[in-house]
């Protein structure tokens, strides 16, 4: 019981699903088994040396130390926009068509604010990463889901949305490289987005947090190559996974000025923007760094295919990831996600996360986070193939 009554938005947050894997953890770990977690996508590998001994030059600039642009440095929105060309191929402009944000999760979880009316809906993916649902019910608004299906390459169903659903519709999410299904979109799946964001008259938020972790020089394309995709959306990227950066806070969003300009109304009025030492690096990370993001790439390879040879020998199955740190792991039938990862966390002290946590289609597998260190993903490896499904 709270003694100050809360806000409806916060009391119809969906249920916390993870709350029962964590009291098994805590009650296993009391046991002194050896957890081996593999549960959160926090990057365990530091960031890069050249872009931390960069930031101790930058934090000591008093230039930086005073409110930073609402719309972030101009220097930092011309390098997300070099970046943007030189990765892509896509053309942004740094004035109008781009602007920082405090890592993506502040700009997707703002979004909503500037489009969705009490009645409007998102069109979210099932599963999906929480904050585009949580994101819309703060604003107002509801979800309606659409499932990631394997036999879909885990890409949504568009033609299957009920027509009143349609007009109703203000936003579609989608992400990709995607959490939490490794599943990777190319540029027709793209097409057919755009196709659809223009016969529906909404607004498409593509969110790219993962474009950087792939495998086997399989790069991920933007949503933003497909002609017309500025008209109907924008993306969001992250420098967290790309460079080891998940703590210091920085993104950005790029893609239709209009949409750009609407978030940027948003945050004025919530926040200030990122300290400018850390964009000043960021900027540098994304002119300079590609090496690093490169070495960052093998060693999580390395990892996929050694954690991924201990869950085939024990009798799972699931796709090889060609992008993101993720494993998404189908359970074997006779069980539930959440019943499959108490199973595995008694038997292994093996910590993964189950897939219905991230909405109703995960159901059926988990998702293992390859954000542990090499020598304990061996030791994982191990004990896993020990199991026989
Ligand atoms: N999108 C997805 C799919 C994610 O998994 C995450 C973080 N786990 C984010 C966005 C947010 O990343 P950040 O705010 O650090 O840029």
């Amino acid at each position: 019981m709270t003694r100050f009554k809360r806000a409806e938005r916060i009391r119809e947050l969906p249920p916390y699903l993870f709350a029962e894997i964590d009291r098994l953890r805590k009650q296993v770990a009391e046991q002194g088994v050896d957890l081996i977690d593999f549960g959160i996508g926090d990057p365990d590998l530091p960031t890069p040396p050249g872009i931390v001994s960069r930031a101790a030059q930058a934090v000591s600039r008093p230039g930086h130390h005073r409110y930073p642009s609402y719309e972030g440095m101009l220097e930092f929105r011309q390098a997300a926009a070099a970046w943007m060309e030189r990765r892509f191929g896509v053309d942004i402009d740094p004035q109008t068509e781009v602007i920082s944000l405090i890592g993506s999760k502040e700009g997707l979880a703002h979004l909503p604010l500037a489009y969705i009316n009490p009645g409007d809906l998102s069109l979210v993916p099932s599963p999906s990463y929480p904050v585009y649902s949580t994101a819309t019910l703060f604003a107002g608004g509801e979800s309606f889901f659409l499932p990631l299906l394997k036999e879909n390459q885990f890409l949504p169903d568009l033609s299957v949305v009920p027509e009143e659903v349609r007009k109703r519709a203000k936003l579609l999410f989608i992400n990709y490289p995607n959490n939490p299904t490794t599943g990777v979109a190319d540029g027709r799946f793209f097409e057919r987005v755009v196709d659809f964001a223009r016969s529906n008259d909404l607004i498409v938020c593509h969110d790219a947090a993962y474009c950087e972790v792939y495998y086997d020089g399989k790069k991920p394309p933007s949503f933003l190559q497909v002609p017309g995709a500025k008209d109907v959306g924008v993306e969001f990227h992250s420098l967290s996974k790309t460079f080891n950066m998940t703590g210091w806070r920085i993104g950005f969003v790029c893609g239709n000025a209009e949409v750009v300009e609407a978030l940027g109304k948003v945050k004025t009025n919530i926040d200030s923007g990122v300290f400018q030492a850390i964009q000043e690096v960021a900027a540098y990370a994304l002119a300079n760094e590609d090496d690093s993001a490169q070495r960052m790439r093998q060693v999580y390879q390395q990892r996929r295919d050694i954690l991924q040879q201990g869950i085939k020998q024990a009798g799972l199955e699931m796709e090889t990831p060609s992008a993101t740190f993720y494993l998404w792991v189908s359970i074997p039938p006779g069980s539930s996600s959440a019943e499959f990862a108490t199973h595995l966390l008694e038997k292994t002290g093996i910590v993964a996360t189950p897939g219905n946590g991230f909405g109703q289609a995960g159901e059926g597998y988990i998702r293992l986070s390859l954000t542990v260190t090499t020598e304990r993903v061996k030791e994982a490896a191990e004990r896993i193939s020990r199991l026989s499904f």
